[in-house]
């Protein structure tokens, strides 16, 4: 019997790239306007600052951290990181938040998961902070129990530290849980290598469908 429901957060119950591409748009008119600089030569500095962050901190939450990108960003174009980088980073988060919305399909399972009382957590890549503020602008915090962020367990998905804290969080064993994500190596694979039943989530798929056959996979196997 299913007693919880482990979702992953980008790309699973709403569509990151989009979003990721008109708030960097933003970011980069932004900075062009402020420096007198060329879209292009934005680009590169940004492509180094993300890269650098990445080499520098390897698998863990704070290589996501935009403010750092955007420091570097700033260093490599040779000027002074601190009037601009935290503009930059509101400015993205900004846009960005403003324009979540859950996937088709994803308020309707919600409602069926609450009505037949099963929990329903989150397991995220990224930093606490910002995981929360894209869960409350969508939206749905009434409807989350647990939140596991790679910020908190100090590894990154499929790291069995992720899925170990989640069971722990939830109190249950992993036959008791189903999770759900996007990435097949992260999620599913993550979450199976723990025990758990994993369903890969297709963001670029009918969010309605794929919503609808996972709460009768669940409904179902309470049932039985
Ligand atoms: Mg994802």
């Amino acid at each position: 019997m299913i007693k919880a429901v482990i979702f992953d957060l980008d790309d699973t119950l709403y569509g990151y790239e989009a979003l990721d591409r008109e708030a960097r748009g933003r970011v980069c008119e932004l900075v062009c306007a402020k420096l007198g600089i060329a879209a292009a030569d934005y680009e590169e500095a940004y492509a180094y600052g993300r890269r650098e962050t990445k080499r520098q901190l390897g698998d863990v939450a704070a290589s996501h951290n935009r403010l750092l990108y955007c420091q570097k960003t700033l260093e490599y174009l040779g000027v002074n990181p601190v009037p601009l980088s935290l503009r930059m980073y509101e400015t993205y988060w900004g846009t960005f938040l403003e324009k979540m919305r859950l996937f088709e399909g994803v308020r309707e399972f919600m409602d069926r998961m609450r009505e037949q009382g099963i929990v329903m957590m989150i397991c995220t890549d990224l930093t606490a902070h910002i995981q929360h503020r894209k869960i409350e602008a969508l939206g749905i915090a009434k409807d989350i129990r647990y939140l596991v962020t790679s910020e908190e367990a100090g590894k990154e998905k499929p790291a069995p530290e992720m899925f170990a804290l989640c069971l722990k969080k939830l109190g249950m064993q992993p036959e008791e849980v189903c999770y759900i994500g996007d990435s097949q190596v992260k999620d599913v694979e993550g979450a199976a290598a723990a025990g758990i039943r994993a369903v890969r989530f297709y963001p670029d798929m009918p969010g309605a469908e794929q919503y609808g056959k996972l709460a009768e996979m669940i409904l179902a196997a309470g049932r039985s």
